[in-house]
């Protein structure tokens, strides 16, 4: 969690090495809360918080050189003016996809709709007046135009057939930097290059003759045969990573190497529900740019994901901005529909409320068309958040560090990615439903003081751990720190191979008896389990804790409670009926909770796996309430505790200058849903158009003055430490000084 005050000192330190776009901002000042500071200088995208990604719709259905309707009129100027009117700080412009270039290019095939016109020109030219940053849309995946006139730019799968994505060691480069050129004349501040992915499942690549070589020279052994899951396929997967990043550094390089101003980011997919298959890793292709840029949406991320993505770009990119686009549209990009305000107001306010600079992208109609009424509501929207910087962008008091595991993902998920990151998601609803404020750690980058901005940590069935990572563990366990594990968390080797005990064992205080085969395991905490662990359930009462369970005897911890493996008919223990749902509790085979005092630190272990279970089919309110207990059991008091609703979000943060707190409300209201059309029952959640009504209590462990929120509707009593809210709005602050 770094301060804005960090945040923006790097800026200036690179200001003054690079030479970005900078802008002379008031909105520097409003970040910081700093009315009145002197005009400082930025590059723009540290500095600059909401803006617009505007391309056509059409082209990715493919294209025929007949189609001149299409983009016949996606213009610079309306695009400029409609951007600079509903308050965007900064434009993307489409400037080339797979099929076209929308700028008078010399080697990318151009929009015919387009006719002699250049909507890039257009665009820098009208923005120039009004001080508008452009970056330029570039997309280098895909399989138009490149694939068909080169074939030799295809992947090839390991049994030597094509596939129709693009290899980075193919020399397709040659032609991307061919194009990225061309636009640098333009003028541009920056570029957002889409696509740099190597697939989103199998087949997967690249077996051509280029990476061969390449893979040889670098391992002096063949590829593996396939996905192998062995040592073969562990340089494989060393080696698609590789692939990228190279790709990615030379084309910052590049653009670098001929204009030092301009800037670089890439549309990044190393966050869940990504994994392998796409060749990034969350650290290491997320800092090859001048910021990240990730997606969200409910469409095909979840409401959940919003939030959680913030966070988990913030911890792969620490000290550096991060980048979250969205869509106007109502499911997905280019439906031609517009979300209602309320919708949009969720999207982005959490977003900004979480640190990122937002984009909302705009796929215009199919001949360019600009919808005003979509253009109206994003315009409320950007005039809103810019409204409320001064509250954005603090360091947040977190509580939960949740820790995500890339070596996991990859060799304990393998091709089930969701086996792996169900329980990083479902800790992340826990957080989210019990209002336990919550940061993101990542194997990758995870250090000693990464692990001490949190009072507790969470390792959600991360059954991957190193001797490095163990070894920070027990630092920061010995020195104070709260550690949780759950389910099968440090019980497999390296390569996900099954060990004999658990590297976590002197932490836990017990030994690895056996993993459950099931995943219908109960747990069960008799009356006189302490209150503070059997706070949300009934005494000796099994509840299903659906997910990984482990048994162990404890040798130091103390034991409470039970795990409770399933009854099963004998039919299914003969293997003659699958288990399609959860049966019953059957006996005792080992303790739930494993409670163990280690130097300052306590460490427990939950042994199933309640986060895993929260995300799960049977998400019971229960399992919500073991991890919550356990979390106020290691830490009993924070210093700012909420209590709301469910569908509301609370994020907790301090302003360094003058330590006011600025507890934020973000309000998910999502109404019933129809049966579906198909694939009954998964519903999309409806889309917001009302604002929550909700009480909220806040309780402040430090003296405070006085209490404001922002929306003059919502209503404000103190009582000694606790402020009790009724609140009517999508996003509130409530400011306690
Ligand atoms: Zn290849």
């Amino acid at each position: 969690m770094l301060s804005t005050d960090t945040k923006t000192e790097t800026a200036m330190k690179k200001t003054a090495s690079t030479g970005f776009f900078l802008v002379a901002v008031a909105t520097l000042a409003l970040a910081c809360g700093a009315f009145g500071a002197e005009a400082a200088q930025a590059p723009w995208f540290k500095v600059l918080n909401v803006g617009m990604e505007v391309g056509p719709t059409g082209a990715q259905v493919g294209c025929d050189p007949s189609d001149t309707g299409y983009a016949a009129n996606f213009n610079g100027r309306d695009i400029v003016e409609k951007a600079v009117a509903n308050h965007s700080q900064y434009l993307v412009i489409w400037a080339k996809d797979s099929e076209f270039a929308y700028y008078n290019s010399k080697v990318a095939p151009k929009c015919p709709g387009l006719g002699e016109r250049d909507v890039l020109r257009e665009t820098v030219d009208a923005a120039k007046p009004h001080h508008l940053p452009i970056i330029a849309y570039c997309v280098v995946q895909g399989n138009g135009y490149p694939l068909r006139n080169h074939p030799e730019y295809r992947m090839i799968d390991k049994d030597g057939k094509p596939i129709d994505r693009i290899c980075f060691n193919s020399g397709y480069i040659e032609h991307a930097k061919q194009v990225v050129a061309e636009m640098l004349d333009y003028g541009i501040v920056g570029f957002h290059i889409d696509m740099i992915d190597e697939g989103f499942g199998p087949p997967y690549g690249c077996w051509c003759d280029n990476c061969r070589k390449l893979f040889e020279a670098e391992y002096g052994q063949p590829m593996p045969a396939g996905a192998t899951w062995d040592e073969g396929w562990n340089r494989m997967l060393d080696f698609r990573y590789d692939t990228s990043q190279r790709f990615e550094q030379a084309m910052r390089r590049y653009v670098r190497g001929l204009k030092p101003e301009v800037t670089v980011d890439f549309n990044y997919h190393g966050y869940p529900p990504f994994s392998f298959e796409v060749g990034q890793r969350p650290v290491s292709h997320a800092i090859n740019a001048d910021f990240v840029t990730a997606e969200t949406g409910v469409w095909g991320f979840g409401a959940l994901g919003v939030s959680l993505t913030s966070e988990f770009l913030e911890a792969s990119t620490p000290g550096m901005r991060y980048q979250v686009a969205m869509s106007r549209h109502a499911r997905i990009y280019h439906d031609n529909t517009c979300r209602p305000v309320n919708d949009l107001r969720w999207e982005l306010l959490t977003l900004r409320t979480h640190g990122s600079q937002v984009t909302i992208v705009d796929k215009t109609g199919y001949d360019g068309w600009l919808d005003p009424v979509a253009y109206n509501r994003m315009g409320e929207v950007f005039k809103e958040a810019r409204a409320k910087e001064a509250f954005f962008g603090h360091p947040q008091l977190p509580e939960v560090g949740i820790y995500y595991s890339e070596r996991s993902r990859d060799w304990y998920g393998r091709e089930t990615p969701s086996k792996y990151q169900q329980g990083f998601n479902g800790a992340h609803k826990v957080m989210f439903y019990e209002h336990l404020p919550f940061g993101v750690l990542l194997d990758e980058n995870v250090n000693a003081d990464a692990l001490k901005c949190f009072p507790v940590v969470l390792l959600p069935n991360v059954p991957i751990l190193s001797k490095k990572e163990v070894d920070l563990l027990k630092d920061y366990v010995a020195q104070g720190g709260n550690l949780i594990v759950t389910g099968f968390t440090g019980l497999m080797g390296h390569m996900g191979e099954a060990l004999d005990h658990s590297v976590l064992e002197d932490l836990i205080g017990a030994k690895y008896v056996e993993r459950l085969n099931s995943s219908d395991n109960f747990v069960r905490f008799a009356a006189d389990t302490p209150e503070r662990l059997r706070t949300g359930y009934a005494a000796d009462w099994p509840f299903l804790v659906e997910g990984p369970g482990t048994v162990y005897t404890p040798t130091t911890a103390t034991a409470v409670g039970e795990l409770m493996k399933p009854a099963r008919t004998v039919r299914q223990q003969q293997g003659k009926e699958p288990i399609y749902q959860p049966n019953s509790a059957d006996k005792p085979v080992g303790p739930a909770l494993l409670i163990n005092t280690v130097g300052k630190g306590k460490v427990v272990c939950i042994t199933g796996a309640p986060d895993f279970a929260a995300a799960g089919e049977h998400p019971i309110p229960e399992v919500r309430a073991l991890l919550r207990n356990v979390v106020r059991y290691l830490h009993p008091e924070h210093v700012v505790e909420v209590s709301a609703p469910q569908n509301v979000e609370s994020v907790i943060m301090e302003n360094g200058a003058d330590k006011s707190i600025y507890v934020h409300f973000l309000g998910y209201q999502s109404p019933p849903q129809c049966t579906p059309a198909q694939n009954r029952p998964f519903v999309l959640p409806a889309l917001i158009e009302d604002a929550p009504m909700f009480a909220a209590q806040v309780t402040v462990r430090r003296p405070f003055t006085k209490v404001t929120a922002l929306n003059p509707k919502t209503t404000v009593k103190v009582d000694g430490q606790t402020i009790n809210l009724v609140i009517n709005d999508i996003h509130e602050v409530v400011t306690v000084q």
